[in-house]
């Protein structure tokens, strides 16, 4: 086999069916971190890590994230019997993945940990990354659809760490901009731009990102 300079191959052990596989991973030097977009989305030069954070499983189908804690013991019991159990085939994304396939990744994640019960933060994740991935493709009404459920679940989402609190506020004010409901995204972004507790960190992109958005639509909303 010839080496293959964009990926390498990350060994892991399946939490489900204990089986040993492989799956990709992009090299370090393969890509390059060139900014985010106002939701976070980071933007990558050459390829897109984001796509091999999902590894499957191609014995059973089973997905697994860093981010999931619901991985063993009883939780199991409800990935077999609500997850592995539907699966109608086990589809092998163990090396390059087109975008379609990316998503297909993260869809399955989302399953497993809605199934095993995961926080609504981690699930509120997934639904995000699924959305700017369909961005990447253009499909709007999709990418969309997974913002809404990201927003519902950022809603529900609890944590003790102010920073991840403010990060979330953001992404519920950001996210109902991009939807349309400007109403609510306004109310957002003004608690966390007069918030007396507020970090400067989020108050200025809350306060950059209102004002953009009021510049770009001034002949819209504006009076002039
Ligand atoms: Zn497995």
């Amino acid at each position: 086999m010839s080496m293959n300079y964009d990926y390498y191959e990350s060994k892991v052990v399946c939490n489900f069916c204990k089986k040993q596989y492989t799956t990709y991973k992009v090299r370090p030097g393969r890509y390059k971190a060139a900014g985010q977009d106002s939701d976070f989305m980071p933007i990558y030069e050459g390829l897109n890590p984001l796509f091999y954070e999902v590894a499957v499983c191609p014995h059973c189908g089973y997905a697994f994230h860093k981010s999931m804690t619901r991985t063993y013991g009883p939780f199991m019991s409800l990935i077999e019997e609500d997850y592995i159990k539907k699966l109608q085939k086990v589809m092998d994304l163990c090396k390059e993945r087109t975008v379609a396939e990316a998503i297909a990744s993260f869809q399955l994640a989302y399953l497993v940990a809605k199934v095993s019960m995961e926080e609504p933060l981690i699930l509120a994740n997934f639904a995000m990354k699924i959305a700017w991935l369909y961005r990447l493709i253009h499909d709007k009404e999709s990418e969309n659809r997974y913002l809404h459920a990201a927003r519902d679940l950022f809603n529900k989402s609890h944590t003790k760490s102010k920073e991840s609190e403010e990060r979330i506020q953001y992404l519920i004010a950001e996210i109902s901009l991009r939807l349309g409901d400007i109403e609510d995204a306004k109310r957002g972004f003004s608690r966390l731009i007069t918030g007396k507790e507020v970090s400067n960190k989020y108050r200025n992109y809350a306060k950059k990102r209102w004002d953009d958005f009021k510049y770009d639509h001034q002949t819209v909303v504006g009076e002039g």
